[in-house]
């Protein structure tokens, strides 16, 4: 270490920064007092509502539908006419029209739909800004581009849309979970119903205005609101031939045991206990900017996230205190603060299961760090978490939490960190942090999951399939791969 880094280290770090607030503005957003559900190109007054939040405030937003059976029956027969009806038989280059012009609509009104992504999730403005926007748009541009050769994508096959597709989306990226859904099942020729996540409707709701500027014809895509009983409709209606779901692994498991043998195809994306293992050899300042990354985004509501740190022995000390001071500085509170590191617990029934979670962390014998920093008063907060001293066998170990909570392990040899690694029902991600191309390939190789980032974390893009082994669930989104959930291949 030379004398200056020596310094840098010893540096004294402020407690909390102070920082001006620099609120994006809220009213580039209009909101109706009540939504309908969007069938057949027009709103269908609902029967049932309920009231949709935000979770940093608790403040009402609007009435929005909870789909009865009748009304599920309703979107469904929409999506069948218009595949029947025409949506089937548009030439592939005009299918790719329409997603073009979804892309660049997106593109066009990102900031009013970064600020609903916001005000209804609870999440920080700058990732809405940054993140799920620009990917949600990227997705649909990457699969209009596919439209007109999916004879090129599966070469020597004849590939054939399967119809209707059923579509139920969690409330962590609500755009952009909607994006990975109908992008790939349009560009291959299908009709949709989807349901987003009964804490998060706006964005989706939002969404049926884009598709009316984008004249996409009536029926192809339905958005129905509702909880798990409206999702439990579209699973065992008989007009869908595809479900495409995600969430957790309970209600994955659910779907799969009500599917078995119709017929239907099924895709899976649940749960997941990331490993983000850091070797001795990394960068360890950027290594801890993808520790922070990996589980503090999206407040850790992120399936992929990398809440199990596995970090070898010989750089535990220097690694937990960087992180510790790293913590120090992130700014959690008003989500649609620009200066927003950190934003609300989803709501109020996720933050119990996160509150439970780390009780039983610590009184199993962890030891729990948690930066100086006030939480507003109204809404669902939760301070990032670092947890030390944490076994394998240990609740915070093993369960997904879904929140800003780190689980800190120790390693002393490659083989001992892919045998760590590995010991989970899940299998969507994992990080691996190191200077040696050749030790990332190794354990590439080893480690049983989707997608395997090497000296970087929680990246995304829509060329590049994402999905899981094991309770993480089956089936690929993005990329190529993304395309054949949504046709007969046959
Ligand atoms: P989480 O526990 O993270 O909220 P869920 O799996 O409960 O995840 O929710 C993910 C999505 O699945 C939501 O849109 C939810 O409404 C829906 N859902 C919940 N239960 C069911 C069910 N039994 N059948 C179909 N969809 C469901």
């Amino acid at each position: 270490m030379t004398e200056l880094e020596r310094k840098q280290d010893r540096a004294p770090v402020p407690s909390e920064w102070t920082y001006a607030s620099a609120p994006e503005a809220r009213d580039l957003v209009t909101l109706q007092d009540r939504y309908g559900h969007y069938v057949g190109g027009e709103w269908l007054e609902a029967r049932e509502t309920y009231t949709t939040i935000s979770p940093a405030t608790e403040e009402p937003l609007a009435e929005v539908g909870q789909a009865t059976p009748e009304e599920v029956q309703a979107a469904v027969d929409a999506a069948r006419e218009a595949y029947a009806n025409g949506w089937s038989d548009v030439s592939p280059s005009e299918r790719a029209k329409y997603l073009f012009r979804i892309a660049r609509i997106l593109q066009e009104r990102s900031r009013e739909f970064a600020v609903l992504e916001s005000l209804n999730g609870g999440k920080p403005i700058k990732e809405s800004r940054d993140v799920d926007l620009p990917l949600s748009a990227a997705h649909f541009f990457y699969y209009a581009g596919w439209a007109d050769k999916l004879e090129y994508a599966f070469p020597n096959r004849k590939p054939r849309p399967i119809g209707v597709a059923g579509q139920i989306i969690p409330w962590n990226f609500p755009l952009l979970m909607l994006a990975w859904k109908i992008a790939p099942a349009l560009a291959a020729g299908n009709t949709v119903v989807l349901k987003p996540a009964e804490t998060t409707p706006l964005s989706a709701l939002l969404f049926c205005d884009v598709l009316r500027q984008a004249e996409l014809p009536p029926g192809v895509v339905n958005i129905v609101t509702g909880d798990g009983r409206t999702g439990a409709e579209i699973v065992k209606s008989d007009g869908v031939d595809k479900v495409a779901f995600t969430g957790s692994t309970d209600v994955g498991k659910a779907i799969q045991r009500e599917l078995a043998g119709t017929g239907k195809k099924l895709t899976l994306e649940l749960g997941g206990k990331a490993a983000n293992i850091i070797f001795d050899d990394a960068a360890l300042d950027q290594a801890v900017e993808g520790i922070i990354n990996g589980i503090y985004f999206n407040q850790g509501h992120v399936c992929c996230a990398g809440s199990r740190l596995l970090v070898q022995e010989s750089i535990y000390e220097p690694v937990v205190e960087k992180l510790k001071r790293r913590l120090t500085t992130l700014r959690v509170g008003d989500p649609l603060d620009k200066n927003t590191g950190v934003g609300a617990i989803n709501s109020k029934q996720q933050l119990d299961k996160i509150q439970e979670l780390v009780a039983s962390g610590a009184e199993e014998g962890a030891e729990i760090y948690q930066p100086p920093c006030r939480l507003p008063e109204q809404g669902y907060w939760f301070a990032p978490t670092v947890f030390t001293n944490v076994a394998q066998s240990y609740r915070i170990a093993q369960e997904e939490i879904f929140g800003p909570v780190l689980s800190i392990l120790t390693f002393r040899t490659p083989d001992e960190a892919v045998e760590k690694a590995n010991n989970t029902p899940y299998g969507l991600s994992a990080g691996v942090w190191t200077e040696k191309g050749s030790r990332i390939l190794w354990m590439a190789e080893r480690l049983r999951a989707g997608v395997v980032w090497a000296n970087t974390y929680n990246r995304f893009d829509p060329s590049s399939p994402f999905g899981g082994y094991k309770e993480s669930g089956f089936g690929r989104e993005g990329g190529r791969h993304g395309l054949e959930p949504y046709l007969d291949l046959t």
